[in-house]
């Protein structure tokens, strides 16, 4: 059956999957959500004899309707192939009890790969198939990991090219230094004076301003979005959850209809996003367990109904969650105010407006899967510590935050239920906080000193992405202010 997207500020016309990924963005300003989630036509028994490959084919196929079969096989193919270091994807490591889900085997070692790898594939085969005119310009925000991975996915794609804006001051020291060695022509990376959210609302202007777009057109470009606001990143983030549950299910660590839960380090809410979808289209998942950092905006709101983006931004060692506005909850509004537009846009205007909105007592009955925590970076540390004392195991500090939670979550609750934490990054690509967590006398040392260092301690190999920095030339130094995007995305696109 077919499923066409929707904007969740009500003002288009229903789109097909594949120019809802070409456009990116609505252009009422909404986001595109599937005008219903079909169910799986596969159990979880037959799901646990496939490969990744073949669970990304068919979770993919029911949402991404008016792609054929041999055009979502053939982006599969490209996007998961040996540029992931493990033939599993997404592997399962249990430690201490609990399964953690590693999605950090792609190319730039952290969970966004697991979307951005397959996206370019995805949105050059949308454009053909829509005969979409012009080169594609991806215009994306990062807070240091869609970033890298946006890069290394479009890097040299013919028909694209991408501009990426990163928090000049906000990034870790490995996040900043893949970015600014990426190669390809048609790439180009900025450094902004400002933090995410900033870049973000930036990106989303430029989005939305129409002179841009006549300019653009003229010289036969096009903007499209590698942000999680593309369905297009959503979409794949759904088969791993799939595929973890049937791994556990094969290795005979839950039985048929278990349901387990899920924690998600949180930042702009697409991971967590995808993971409700998954759980609406008939995985057995019980609780949502979404933890964020010191910016804990998102707990604030699971305890309140009040989304308050009005506080201190605080820079933590766990950079891709320091996020004020998610992006992505703005789906999960929309749902649970029974797809109504209206009512989503008019909290999304106080959004904009006051930077505030309360949800209605109906709406928060509907958050009922939900759970919110947060946790401090001196408890992340704490976490990475005891942990690798315990057991040899080393989290990055996005991964450690979801694990407190866990923590905090099991303590309060009692709740024994199963439980898959999303791995968001290798801790290779946050060395100096891991390090540090781990011994202070790590402090004094140089980034990739401390990288072998890491290496000889958990007797994992210092992977191909960090090899590969190391003395890598630095190939884009450009810097804006806030208000200087749009001359930035000019002077690159008249180069
Ligand atoms: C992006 C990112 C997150 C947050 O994911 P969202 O989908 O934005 O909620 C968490 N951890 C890491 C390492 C990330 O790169």
């Amino acid at each position: 059956m077919e499923i066409l997207y929707k904007s969740t500020r009500g003002h288009e016309d229903k789109v097909t999957a594949s120019a809802a990924i070409l456009q990116g963005l609505a252009a009422d300003g909404g986001l595109f959500v599937p005008e219903r989630l079909p169910e799986f036509d596969k159990t979880m028994e037959e799901f646990s004899k496939l490969s990744y490959q073949e669970t990304a084919y068919e979770v993919m196929k029911l949402l991404l309707t008016d792609f054929s079969e041999e055009e979502l096989r053939s982006c599969i193919r490209r996007a998961y192939d040996s540029k992931f270091d493990t033939e599993v994807i997404a592997p399962l490591a249990e430690v201490e009890g609990t399964y953690y889900l590693e999605l950090f085997h792609g190319r730039t070692i952290a969970f966004k790969d697991m979307a951005l790898s397959i996206l370019p594939h995805l949105m050059t085969t949308a454009a053909k198939k829509n005969h979409a005119e012009g080169e594609i310009v991806i215009l994306t925000a990062t807070s240091g990991d869609t970033g890298k991975a946006a890069l290394a996915g479009f890097a040299d794609v013919p028909g694209t090219r991408i501009i990426v804006f990163y928090p000049k001051n906000g990034v870790s020291p490995i996040q900043e230094r893949q970015m600014v060695t990426q190669k390809g022509d048609n790439t180009c990376v900025v450094g902004i004076h400002g933090n995410f959210d900033d870049a973000q609302s930036g990106v989303k202007k430029l989005f939305g301003d129409r002179e841009l777009a006549a300019w653009m057109q003229e010289r036969g470009f096009r903007f499209s979005s590698a942000n999680s606001i593309n369905i297009g990143r959503l979409v794949p983030q759904i088969v791993y959850y799939v595929y973890a549950y049937a791994q556990l299910l094969k290795e005979g660590r839950i039985v048929d209809g278990e349901a387990i839960n899920v924690v998600v380090p949180t930042g702009n809410f697409g991971n967590i996003l995808a993971a409700f979808y998954a759980k609406n289209m008939g995985l057995p998942i019980a609780k949502l367990i979404c933890a964020s950092n010191d910016n804990k905006v998102l707990y604030d709101f699971f305890r309140t109904g009040v989304y308050d983006r009005n506080r201190e931004f605080i820079l933590t060692s766990s950079p891709s969650m320091d996020i004020l506005i998610s992006s992505n909850l703005e789906r999960l509004i929309y749902r649970i105010a029974g797809d109504n537009a209206a009512e989503n846009s008019a909290l999304m205007e106080a959004l904009a407006g006051e930077g505030r909105y309360e949800i209605t007592g109906q709406m928060r009955e509907r958050l009922d899967s939900f759970y919110g925590n947060f946790a401090s970076q001196e408890e992340c540390a704490e976490k990475i510590r005891s942990l690798y004392d315990k057991t040899g195991y080393v989290l990055d500090p996005h991964t450690a935050v979801a694990s407190v939670v866990c923590d905090k979550y099991r303590k309060e609750t009692k709740d024994g239920t199963k439980t898959v934490i999303a791995s968001t990054a290798s801790p290779y690509k946050f060395t100096r906080s891991v390090m540090s967590a781990i011994d202070k006398k790590y402090d004094g040392m140089e980034d990739f000193a401390l990288a072998d260092e890491l290496s000889r301690l958990s007797g994992v190999a210092v992977p191909q992405a960090i090899e590969e920095i190391r003395t890598a030339p630095v190939l884009h130094t450009a810097q804006c202010e806030k208000d200087g995007m749009e001359q930035a995305v000019k002077a690159f696109l008249e180069k």
